[in-house]
């Protein structure tokens, strides 16, 4: 008897405590430098170079920009050469050619050596998932995180301005960095309604950093979005932030062919 009333106690304690969690999260205003810093990991070289699977896209291998298109006018003017390409200021950022819903990307990227800027400022680009959904997509934050300080939901790995990446995987400026994300996109019934929100799984430099994150809303400056209803199928896009970070070695499975 005396045991049982122990264990309700325990579920009630329990059931008390991650709930002011779960309301402590919701707490943080966006982009809240009060919100708490991941911690920093050392990382290796997790699946740097890694060579497609089979029924991948290659959307980049070093073969030019075929795959790809401006968003501001005809032409891409980012920097291609054989082993990368780079974000080129006040050019636009690219997107896909061809559109897609829920994926598994695979996509290496490098902030420059030479430090210039701060905070968000410095080496910022960004892989933004269904370009264009509610006005602006579902963007995983690209940054330079290696001593940069900057507001937690905006380092490399945010979701941008709602969820933090779990930890700091950012490797030194200059150096090649993987991002190995699954997005699942949103659902909507016919009458535009959310059914269930998108998702990213996120691994960064090896590092799980966003663990089947539950996306609150398309991502902005400063902003959380409501959904809004979009196409099953859109671009991945590539941000022109105005900084010259480098890409390589991008494919893409297209989990719902
Ligand atoms: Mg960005």
């Amino acid at each position: 008897m005396t045991n049982s009333i122990l264990k309700y106690y325990f579920f009630l304690i329990t059931f008390f405590l991650v709930n002011i969690n779960v309301v402590k999260a919701e707490k943080y205003k966006i982009h809240d430098l009060d919100r708490p810093k991941p911690s920093i990991v050392a990382v290796g070289n997790f699946s740097q170079n890694s060579s497609a699977p089979s029924d991948a896209i290659i959307l980049f291998n070093g073969n030019g920009l075929d795959e790809w298109k401006s968003t501001k006018g005809k032409n891409i003017k980012w920097k291609s050469t054989k082993d990368y390409f780079e974000a080129k200021k006040g050019t636009g950022s690219i997107i896909t050619k061809k559109t897609f819903g829920d994926v598994q990307l695979h996509i290496e990227w490098s902030t420059p050596i030479k430090i210039e800027g701060e905070s968000q400022g410095r080496g910022n680009s960004g892989v933004f998932f269904m370009a264009g959904a509610g006005g602006w997509g579902y963007e995983i934050q690209v940054l330079d995180s290696y001593n940069n300080p900057t507001y937690a939901d905006g380092q490399a790995g945010a979701i941008y301005g709602q969820f933090p990446p779990l930890f700091n995987a950012a490797m030194k400026p200059g150096k090649w960095q993987t991002y190995d994300i699954i997005f699942t996109r949103p659902r909507f019934d016919s009458d535009k309604n959310l059914i269930k929100p998108a998702y990213a799984t996120v691994i960064h430099n090896g590092v799980l950093i966003q663990n089947h994150k539950e996306i609150l809303g398309p991502t902005s400056h400063k902003i959380r979005a409501p959904y809004v209803m979009h196409q099953d199928r859109l671009p991945i896009q590539l941000q022109d932030h105005s900084n010259p970070v480098r890409f390589r070695n991008i494919w893409v499975r297209d989990l719902e062919k």
